[in-house]
């Protein structure tokens, strides 16, 4: 048996009209490794990481992710999964317009029912872990997009994911506030024990994860382990 928390194998996803937009894309995910996936635009990265965190379903192939099949489980099972064991981080952000940088770390605690105590108990602790302290009660509209990053990642970790999945999470800031992001992912997988996969294609921040797998055409082209 692999200690592996995520074991993609054979993973296939044609869309129609024949794109075939992964081709038999194998991978393995160690529990606190930080795992970057690049590769230009179209190479398969969002199909890649929406299969392992069952957002959609191959054609061929299968995902585990904390030894649950992820490409086996019924709605329940995936709503529980994304909801205990994966955190998820979007280029957009995705947060909640009427909801201030508080509430939105909240709703995944709310959905888990987590105790009113513990959630805000948890919700403090993120936001200072992400450096928003100040800004509890600001609602996204009133942040800066390095701070809307900010609070989707203490979203995306508020119910202790064993795996964060981030799909060029930088994509949508510019390049000094996207490598402050990407500092603070490092800081978090090692503080808060997480594994992540984080795609991109800003070649400048991939030297921060500890393996870099290059996606090319659907297709795991080489792995490259960063030295020290
Ligand atoms: P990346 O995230 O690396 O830019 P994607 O996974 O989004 O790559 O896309 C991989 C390939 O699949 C591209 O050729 C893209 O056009 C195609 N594709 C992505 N989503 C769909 C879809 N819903 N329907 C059809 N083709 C798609
Ligand atoms: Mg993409």
């Amino acid at each position: 048996m692999s200690d592996a928390l995520v074991v993609v194998e054979g993973l296939r996803k044609l869309y129609p009209r024949g794109v075939e937009a992964l081709r038999g894309v194998s991978l393995e995910a160690h529990p606190g490794e930080l795992v970057a996936i690049r590769g230009r635009s179209g190479s398969g990265k969002t199909t890649l990481l929406n299969l392992v965190g069952g957002l959609d379903s191959p054609t061929e192939g299968t995902v585990v992710v904390a030894g649950r099949e992820v490409t086996s489980l019924d709605e329940a099972g995936l709503l529980d999964l994304r909801r205990d064991v994966i955190g998820f981080v979007f280029q957009s952000f995705g947060l909640i317009p009427v909801l201030s940088a508080s509430e939105n770390v909240g709703v995944p605690m709310r959905l888990a029912r987590r105790d009113v105590a513990e959630r805000e108990e948890r919700v403090r602790t993120l936001l200072a872990l992400v450096g928003l302290e100040n800004h509890v009660n600001q609602r996204p509209y009133e942040l800066s997009g390095g701070q809307r990053q900010r609070v989707a990642l203490a979203r995306a970790l508020a119910n202790r994911p064993q795996l964060l999945i981030a799909d060029e999470p930088t994509g949508q800031l510019d390049s000094q506030t996207a490598g402050k992001i990407m500092e603070l992912i490092r800081e978090l997988v090692r503080s808060e024990g997480v594994t992540a996969l984080v795609a991109t294609h800003d070649p400048s921040l991939i030297g921060l994860a500890d393996r870099v797998l290059e996606l090319r055409d659907g297709a795991i082209l080489e792995e490259s382990a960063r030295m020290g």
